[in-house]
């Protein structure tokens, strides 16, 4: 822990906690926000506490306590959070423990242009009836979560391929502005296994229409992962699965013109660098004396 600088961001004393309280000491990392990109949060000398969640930008997490007492938390800052500044909370229940102003920065992910065939652009009736269902189901899949924290440990690639579709570009196609990539694209071949990132549970095996057919992990607590264009899974869902795990093939299934892996991972609905979340995670690990 003493290796990484901390970047203290607020000290907060008696204007918001009761004197009883005494002063909780709030450090975030980094100290920059960006739209996208995860930050560790640690907050001490919170007293006793049972139920800690952090909300930032309308969205709440929950804290857990690391093996030195402090409390720690993931601030997943969705890419879609408009730069500016934002009030980080930490509260126990109705008790807020302390509070820090945090600025957002913009971050520019790059711009992808593609020109296609307008009829390309149009869906069938019965295609948009397909996407409409797959819509539904990942929703759902989303609002199924573990109360525990099925994980445990630094989360992993779920294959070595480079990237060859960085998480957030903007994408224009025929100069119409489409969703930014939510994920990373991971060269791969067809065929190769893919890993479970972490430990966690099956929540939804479909074959969809943009996404090919797709697995989403549910790793407990609002927290999951998401691997696309599949050509087969190895998995039944409501499965449980361990870290590393195989639990399905590269594949070209879906809108693609290629076989890759699409992978992405959800924070309580917020959007993050799969891969930034790889490398946080290892230390949140860390902090949680996870072994
Ligand atoms: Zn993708």
């Amino acid at each position: 822990m003493s290796v990484w600088s901390w970047a203290v961001v607020v000290l907060l004393a008696c204007l918001l906690a009761p004197p009883s309280a005494g002063a909780a000491v709030l450090l975030v990392q980094p100290q920059t926000l960006e739209p996208g990109q995860p930050a560790l949060v640690r907050v001490c000398r919170t007293g006793k506490t049972s139920h800690a969640r952090l909300s930032f930008a309308g969205r709440e997490w929950r804290l857990w306590r690391g093996s030195d007492g402090c409390l720690y938390g993931v601030l997943p800052v969705d890419l879609g959070v408009r730069p500016g500044h934002y009030l980080l909370r930490i509260k126990d229940g109705s008790r807020q423990l302390a509070a820090a102003r945090l600025a957002v920065r913009a971050r520019d992910y790059g711009v992808r242009r593609i020109t296609v065939d307008p009829k390309f652009m149009e869906l069938t009736p019965e295609q948009l009836a397909w996407y409409k269902r797959d819509v539904a189901a990942i929703k759902a899949a989303y609002a199924r979560t573990a109360a525990q924290r099925l994980w445990r440990g630094g989360f992993r690639r779920p294959l070595g391929g480079k990237v060859v579709g960085p998480f957030g570009r903007r994408s224009l196609i025929n100069g119409q502005e489409r969703s930014p990539h939510g994920g990373v694209d991971l060269r791969a071949k067809k065929g190769e296994p893919i890993r479970a990132v972490a430990a966690g549970r099956v929540v939804m095996l479909r074959d969809t229409f943009f996404g090919g057919k797709m697995i989403i992990l549910d790793h407990g607590q609002a927290l999951y992962s998401r691997y696309l264009h599949l050509s087969a899974a190895l998995v039944r869902p409501g499965q449980k699965v361990a870290r590393g795990q195989v639990i399905g093939r590269v594949g070209a299934t879906g809108r693609v013109t290629g076989p890759h892996l699409h992978f992405d991972v959800r924070f309580g609905g917020a959007r993050v660098d799969p891969l930034g979340w790889i490398k946080l995670s290892g230390r949140l690990a860390e902090m949680l004396g996870d072994k």
